[in-house]
Parts: C-alpha cells; structure tokens; sequence
C-alpha cells in the first residue's frame, strides 16, 4: 500500500482528503505545517508528498527546496494559482506533479497513481540498463552513475535521462519531451523542459557552455552522446 504524506494546513481540506485518499486504498499520514511535514517526511520516508503551498511557518516552495534537497521523494503540488509562471516554478522547484485548487480527491488520486506508476515503471520491466560512454541509466534500479559514480536524480531528471539515453546521437525535440516524459502537450510549459534539463546538466557536471553529453540543438531539442563519439 502506498504511504502518502499530505502536508496541508486547512483542516476542512485536510480531514476530507485524507478520508478519500484512504478510501481509495493509500496508507495515509498528514501535518499541518511545512516542519512538521519535513519531519514526518525525513523520519518516515513516504512513498510521495502531497504538498499545499500556502503554509503558515514557510512557503511551501521554500520547503520543497530543502525537502529536494535531502530527498527524491516524488512531491505533488496543491496549488491555488493557474497561471503557467506558478506552475512552471514549482516544476522547477523540484514537483512531479501539481493539481491546481479547487480539486476532488479523485482528480488527486489518479495524479498520485501516475507519478507512483512512473517510479516504478522501471521497477518491474526487462528492460537492460542503458550505457552511453562513462553514463549508465539502469531503468530496473531506477539509478545513474557517471564514470562508476552515483548520480542522484529526481524520478522526472531520471525519465528525462533515460528517454535521452534510449536515442543517443538522435536529435529529440522538445516538444517529444513534453509529449513523452511528462505527458502533457506542447506549448503549457515549454520552459520546463529548459530547466529539468540545466539540472540534469549540473547534476552530471556539465554546463551547456561546455556540454560534455547533453547537447542543445538550438530551436530543434537536445541530444545525448558520449562525449568520446559513437554511442
Ligand atoms: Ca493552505
């Protein structure tokens, strides 16, 4: 059973969400404010966070900051705000996924399911680990390592990863990211791919001044190659 930690301060969303998310068979703990929640999340490493913004001891981007920063929990956003500039800064800060307020417990719970889905897509499949030049994308373990080093990712810098190491040497659009790795169509958030992207970078120690493997292709996407050539 999923272990889910919904972080969120409003009593008459909480006590109803936690409710239907146990209805709907996800063992469920809740804290109201952004260091109860951080703790909870450190001590009891939840299988995924639920995360409402607007907490009253610390922005709750402030703490999916310091959450992403000790942890890969996958982090879904509850948000008051539809506007692409707040979507897009909370992707940037590191969520899976968002759902944008008002939303039913249904409308959140097929969310969790499909950020969970995919960690653990790897989990489950035959598919071989991935080898381009010293990087390796194992998609059983769901791990990278870079000349024999571990490489910590967040679930989507790991999609993205692999999706690049799957084509290496093949030019992939931006618009095939969107579509692919984070399922929702072309034009909502194009900047987000840019950003997960400068991430990935500096998490394999690269800069797109002095790319090593992740290559832009300037208004075509980006491509992936062993910075030794072939594969
Ligand atoms: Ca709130």
């Amino acid at each position: 059973m999923p272990r889910l930690l919904l972080i969120e301060d409003d009593l008459t969303i909480r006590t109803p969400l936690v409710r239907a998310l146990r209805d709907r068979g996800h063992a469920v703990a809740a804290a109201s404010t952004a260091m109860d929640g951080l703790r909870d999340a450190l001590d009891n490493r939840p299988d995924l966070v639920v995360l409402d913004l607007g907490l009253p001891d610390l922005d709750g981007r402030e703490l999916l900051r310091m959450l992403r920063a000790v942890s890969a929990v996958p982090v879904i956003v509850a948000t008051a705000r539809d506007d692409e500039t707040e979507i897009v800064r909370v992707l940037d800060a590191g969520a899976d996924d968002y759902v944008v307020k008002p939303f039913t417990a249904a409308q959140l719970d097929a969310r969790i399911r499909a950020v969970l889905r995919r960690g653990a897509a790897g989990a489950g499949a035959g598919d071989p680990a991935l080898v381009v030049g010293g990087l390796r994308v194992d998609p059983r373990a769901r791990q990278v390592t870079l000349d024999g080093v571990a490489v910590e990712l967040t679930p989507r810098e790991f999609d993205l990863l692999h999706h690049l190491a799957a084509r290496p040497g093949e030019v992939v659009t931006k618009r095939e990211l969107l579509t692919e790795v984070w399922q929702i169509p072309y034009g909502g958030a194009d900047k987000t791919v840019d950003v997960h992207l400068s991430w990935l970078r500096r998490k394999l120690g690269e800069n797109a001044q002095q790319p090593r493997y992740l290559h832009t292709v300037r208004g075509v996407g980006v491509r992936l190659e062993s910075p030794g050539g072939a594969g």
